[in-house]
């Protein structure tokens, strides 16, 4: 079975987040986040912009400040 390298993998979150992966590339997917922490930490990032942009908040700021803020949350955050 073919599976996807770590770039492929996150190039392919946003479209995974929004549900626009058909089933084997979606299955791939969730099993690349189930055991690679690199890409189930860029996955929870774009997780959290892309609910950040959906609630009340995002007209109030720019969707560009929302994002720096969320990256710069996650970074901070120890890796253990
Ligand atoms: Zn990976």
């Amino acid at each position: 079975m073919a599976t996807f390298s770590c770039m492929e993998v996150q190039e392919m979150v946003t479209d995974y987040l929004h549900k626009e992966l058909d089933g084997e590339k979606r299955n791939l997917v969730k099993e690349h986040l189930g055991g690679c922490g690199d890409c189930l930490s860029h996955y929870s990032t774009e997780a959290q912009i892309s609910t950040l942009i959906i609630s009340s908040s995002w007209n109030q700021e720019s969707t560009q400040e929302i994002v720096n803020r969320v990256r710069l949350r996650i970074e901070s955050e120890p890796e253990n």
